[in-house]
């Protein structure tokens, strides 16, 4: 399924570099806590980072379809990996369809290959699903912005060269590029995560950061209206995607290890009840398969339901991967409990995904809306006719 696009020729190699670099390393990276440095520069010099942006940004111009062909290919070897480069991409995108010329000529290309690595920093304690309780503030002093705050669950902090921050401003809430290298800003790792441990989690800290009036991006209000939408689209259609990946390897992996047989000579495959959950597994696999294509497609369109679209795939799509590597787990019985194995790590990044990104009970608020508005808009218009 997921051969049939390769971004004419820039996925190339992808599927060989994840089973020759990735999946043979992920559970080092994953018990070690942080993945391996240099691997993100690797990634851009490939191609692979912030790959939506055209060549003349600096990117490969891949459509949106490749594009989460490219985020499914990186979560079949390991979600912290993944998470890293949407996290990074997520700045990426928020920078090239929000910033401003300079903004833009100052960070795409680097972003693209690599040589700087983008961290996204919204979420604070007490402010995650409810980012109207954010207490980071940037208060203008001249022409210049002064940052004080702190975030909390930033992927990628620990290696990141840029941060973008979103702030409260006395006209309203805005996305601030700061530099790593700022004064005042400090970094600390938190403690080991339940899944995507490999993705150099951090706190971090702004104390009277001064900001140069090109550090804002998209304007005083845009923040939270305009910058975070696009980078959360492109971040939860890029989740969904990743979360097909883990699927459908832990589907592999449980179909080969219930075809062996055992020392009797039967194998798992031959138990009705563990085809059920292998049926179940194909099944979730297929439709989110499907429902992401939909959101790579609308996305690619610009359609104005391409939003909620990546909402409903980063829904669908994690609440698969959750059954999918628990069944998985189960399949492989105590074999698939020992740390090392694939789906015990995939069972344990996937519960994040429900969480990450908009936890999936705010998602159905968003879908449910949605379905809404557009049902009220069909009635509305057969009313008419
Ligand atoms: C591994 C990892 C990586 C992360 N990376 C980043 C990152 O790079 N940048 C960043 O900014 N943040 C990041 N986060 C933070 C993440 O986005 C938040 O954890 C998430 O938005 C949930 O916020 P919270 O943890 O404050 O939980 P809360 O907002 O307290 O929510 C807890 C639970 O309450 C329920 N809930 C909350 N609100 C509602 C509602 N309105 N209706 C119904 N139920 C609700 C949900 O079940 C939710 O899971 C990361 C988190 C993790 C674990």
């Amino acid at each position: 399924m997921a051969e049939e696009c390769d971004g004419g020729g820039a996925l190339a190699g992808l599927r060989g570099f994840v089973r020759a670099a990735v999946v043979s390393a992920a559970s080092d990276w994953d018990r070690a806590g942080m993945l391996p440095e240099g691997i993100l520069a690797e990634l851009g010099r490939r191609g692979w980072l912030a790959s939506f942006l055209e060549p003349a940004e600096g990117g490969v111009g891949l459509d949106m379809v490749a594009y989460g062909r490219l985020h499914e290919e990186l979560g079949c070897g390991c979600s912290s990996l993944r998470c890293a480069v949407t996290a990074h991409d997520m700045v990426a995108v928020a920078v090239r369809r929000w910033g401003e010329v300079g903004q833009r000529q100052r960070w795409l290309s680097r972003l693209a290959r690599g040589e700087v690595v983008g961290a996204f920093a919204l979420s604070e304690s007490g402010a995650g699903s409810d980012v109207s309780a954010m207490r980071t503030v940037a208060r203008r002093e001249g022409d210049r912005f002064v940052l004080d705050g702190k975030k909390r669950w930033v992927t990628n902090g620990l290696r990141a060269g840029v941060f973008l921050v979103f702030a409260r401003t006395a006209e309203g809430a805005g996305a601030f590029l700061v530099p790593r290298d700022t004064p005042g800003l400090t970094l600390s790792p938190m403690e080991p995560l339940l899944g995507t441990r490999a993705v150099g989690i951090s706190e971090v800290t702004f104390e009277g950061c001064r900001l140069a009036p090109e550090a804002l991006v998209g304007g005083v209000r845009a923040g939270l209206r305009f910058v975070l939408p696009a980078a959360l689209a492109l971040g939860r259609y890029a989740i969904a995607c990743g979360c097909l990946g883990m699927a459908r390897a832990c589907l592999d992996a449980a179909i080969e290890h219930a075809g062996r047989p055992s020392a009797s000579g039967v194998s798992l495959s031959s138990h009705q009840l563990v085809c059920r959950m292998i049926a179940r597994m194909v099944a979730g696999v297929r439709a989110a398969g499907l429902l992401c294509r939909a959101c790579g497609a609308s996305l690619e369109a610009g359609a104005p339901g391409s939003v909620p679209e990546a909402a409903l795939a980063k829904y669908f799509a994690s609440g698969v991967a959750r059954e999918v590597t628990a069944d998985a787990v189960q399949i492989f019985g105590g074999e698939g409990c020992l740390q090392g194995n694939i789906v015990e790590r995939f069972f344990r990044d996937a519960k994040v995904m429900e969480i990450i990104e908009g936890a999936n009970e705010v998602l159905e608020l968003v879908i449910a809306r949605h379905g809404i508005h557009e049902y009220l808009a069909m009635a509305g218009g057969e009313g008419r006719d």
